[in-house]
């Protein structure tokens, strides 16, 4: 069911692991100064563009589509 629990929270600059994404996002924001993106549907935050992107894409754009489908 849960798809994004294949070593998500690891930093993939230091390799350090975390126990949750959100810790990960905190580490990447204030120990590389990465810059976080946010959906823009529902506020959550991404480390990488193309998370965000995947994320809308999975959670947001499918059911626009279904409906015009
Ligand atoms: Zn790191
Ligand atoms: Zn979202």
């Amino acid at each position: 069911m849960n798809i994004f629990n294949r070593n998500k929270n690891n930093c993939e600059e230091c390799k350090e692991k975390f126990e949750s994404y959100a810790d990960l996002i905190h580490h990447a924001r204030h120990a590389h100064h990465r810059t976080i993106v946010k959906c823009s549907g529902c506020g959550k935050e991404f480390i990488h563009e193309k998370d965000r992107l995947h994320h809308e894409r999975e959670e947001h754009e499918r059911k626009v589509k279904d409906r015009y489908r």
